[in-house]
């Protein structure tokens, strides 16, 4: 089944970047990035290596600073006031290309640190809704194992139910299977397909997979040297790319 024919984002506003620009120390990273996501909509975001997705994405959830322009998540701006850091990170999930599990603790300590630390959970409440993403991303047996214990494919899917787990409006993958074997890309990849196809999850992807973006992506971005150069809907992304840099990248990935 096509998600693109039984998607439908919403017209609010999930994510917006206005002229927002980054520089680490004199390196000018991020150049007048103008973003609108709506809630709901699923974005793949694509570019050469170096490129500023990382960054672009890591702003979002004010892992890193941007210096000049608004970042506005969920009606809030973001800013260097803590409370409204905290609230962000409650907003949005991340997963990351090297999983970042805690390996001192069980898969299901993962998923239910920030729930009881973070949110004030019951322990046993906590504990419930970790199995049920657990369950969600095909790895209930796993819970008591330490991430030292499984394959990437199944510690990137923890890494999925842990994010999940806090209950996120949006949620951030940066390469989620670019550090994985190839016969592991699969099982993450449909984890995700199906997270895309409930609905309702603002998603925002960097991926080179492009079958993934093929199948999901409402809107495809291409990034280069820290600009937004092209973005479009997948088919006319991938079938009529009209920056010569896009092309470029096209060439080389496809
Ligand atoms: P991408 O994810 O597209 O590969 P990044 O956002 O990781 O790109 O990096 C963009 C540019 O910023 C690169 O030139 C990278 O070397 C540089 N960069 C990334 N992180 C830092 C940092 N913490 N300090 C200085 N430069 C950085
Ligand atoms: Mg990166």
């Amino acid at each position: 089944m096509s998600t693109q024919e039984t998607h439908e984002a919403s017209d609010q506003l999930m994510i917006e970047l206005k002229e927002m620009n980054k520089w680490y120390g004199d390196f000018h990273v991020l150049k007048n990035i103008n973003l609108q996501v709506k809630k709901g909509e699923r974005i793949v975001i694509c570019g050469p290596s170096g490129s500023g997705k990382s960054t672009m994405i890591r702003c979002i959830n004010r892992l890193e600073e941007h210096q000049k322009g608004d970042i506005i998540v969920n009606g809030m701006e973001l800013t260097n006031d803590l409370k409204n850091i905290e609230s962000i990170r409650k907003d949005v999930g991340m997963v990351f290309q090297h999983f970042n599990l805690f390996p001192h603790l069980t898969v299901l300590e993962n998923c239910c640190l920030a729930p009881i630390w973070v949110r004030k959970e019951p322990r046993k409440q906590a504990e419930a809704a970790a199995m049920k993403y657990l369950e969600r991303v095909k790895i209930p047996e796993q819970a008591l194992k330490y991430p030292g214990q499984l394959s990437g494919g199944q510690q990137q899917r923890v890494a999925i139910a842990r994010s999940l787990c806090m209950n996120p409006d949006v949620m951030l993958f940066d390469e989620p299977t670019s550090a994985l074997d190839p016969e592991m890309i699969k099982e993450v990849l449909d984890v995700m397909i199906e997270l895309a196809d409930e609905g309702g999850m603002t998603m925002l992807c960097v991926t080179h997979e492009m079958g993934f973006a093929k199948t999901v992506a409402d809107r495809v971005i291409f990034m280069d040297a820290g600009q937004i150069i092209e973005e479009n809907e997948p088919h006319e992304f991938f079938n009529n790319p009209q920056h010569e840099r896009t092309q470029l990248f096209l060439s080389q990935i496809i």
